[in-house]
């Protein structure tokens, strides 16, 4: 009863609103009214039991040096519209963080035309609709060792992004099916035979030639952009972050706990929303390079963003990023954004840019990390 309620409220259209008459307003309002509500007062949480963690990757002491790499890394920032995938395709590693949105098919024929056969972490960032939604897609196309999440989801939660979210309304995918997504993710993974692990700030491990940090989250604090699992990948001298959907009160969390932040190549949090990518969080990443993914929007779903402020990118962090000499992509101008790292040099090559921007050296060669204290 509780599962139908929460399905039904994603299935909630309010755009058959503009051609309804009055009647019709009233009972699709009433029926809204008395469906949040319930949804609310009963608490109902997702039907789904989240998959014991059961880790096949161990953690190494922090003080454990860096891999020495051999060959080259290849990070793709997939363009998928306003949704995050990034394919870490490695020597002697495959990762990938976050699929994209649902009901769309990009991630595996991108994986495939890129040549990977099997996938050795599978991280979700964080469980919402453009961060797991082709999840179940990837885990079916390929042998995937070990699965990577921040943690569940309730229902409740949902309805809150629901109402947050409503700016999306005049989107084609503006429904917050997350509870869908997370729950088909959830048996996929169950499907697998996949490792699972949640892992926490301050634990390191060593996938191949990749060192791998965890520098959020602590502890969950039930906001799951702020709870997005977050990873700082060193190839080498080449260090990568990703920090999901991370806001600012997340950003300052990983300040206080005193983690290195510091990366040549970062990913905007949040798509390059002014809710994240705060200036201090900047000064501490201090990155070369800043990638955000974010899509074309039409002009309605511009002028929505606008009035509340939240458009992604958000020029007021593109000017931050100026006003610091960090150069900027953005999968909605450079399409897909691949960065090619042999562990000393890195270039950035993108899908519309007839010209890459090389890197002949990093600019500054980063310590091999210790995390916490
Ligand atoms: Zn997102």
């Amino acid at each position: 009863m509780k599962a139908n309620a929460c399905q039904g409220l994603c299935r909630l259209n309010i755009k058959h609103y503009c051609h309804a008459g009055w009647k019709e307003i009233v009972h699709r309002t009433l029926l809204s009214i008395l469906f949040v509500g319930t949804v609310l007062v009963s608490g109902c949480r997702v039907p789904v039991e989240m998959p014991t963690p059961a880790p096949g990757i161990e953690p190494i002491p922090a003080t454990e040096p860096t891999p020495q790499p051999h060959g080259t890394l290849k990070v793709h920032y997939m363009d998928i519209d306003t949704a995050d995938a990034t394919l870490l395709q490695g020597p002697d590693f495959t990762i990938l963080i976050d699929a994209g949105l649902p009901d769309r098919d990009e991630v595996v024929p991108y994986l495939k035309a890129t040549g990977v056969e099997s996938i050795d972490l599978l991280i979700g960032t964080h469980p919402h609709d453009d961060h797991i939604g082709q999840f179940p897609q990837v885990l079916h196309a390929f042998p995937v060792s070990e699965v990577w999440m921040s943690r569940g989801i309730t229902a409740a939660q949902t309805v809150q992004r629901a109402i947050r979210t409503f700016p999306r309304v005049m989107e084609t995918d503006w429904c917050v099916d997350t509870t869908r997504a997370f729950r088909q993710t959830i048996d996929a993974v169950a499907a697998s035979g996949a490792a699972y692990n949640e892992p926490r700030a301050g634990e390191v491990y060593t996938l191949g030639s990749a060192r791998i940090e965890v520098v959020h989250p602590e502890r969950l604090t039930g906001n799951l952009n702020d709870d997005s699992l977050s990873v700082r990948i060193t190839f080498g001298a080449v260090v990568f972050l990703f920090t999901g959907d991370a806001g600012i009160d997340a950003e300052h969390s990983m300040i206080a706990r005193r983690h290195d932040l510091r990366a040549h190549i970062l990913q905007l949090g949040h798509h390059g929303s002014r809710g994240a990518s705060s200036q201090e969080f900047l000064e501490a990443v201090q990155p070369e390079v800043a990638i955000y993914s974010a899509g074309e929007v039409n002009w309605l779903t511009r002028f929505f963003r606008e009035v509340f402020s939240s458009s992604k990118p958000h020029p007021e962090m593109l000017n931050r990023l100026a006003a610091m000499d960090i150069s900027v992509y953005g999968t909605n101008v450079h399409g897909t954004i691949v960065v090619i790292t042999d562990g000393v040099t890195y270039e950035v090559v993108s899908e519309h840019d007839t010209l890459p921007v090389t890197h002949d050296t990093v600019e500054h060669e980063l310590e091999s990390v210790v995390v916490g204290g």
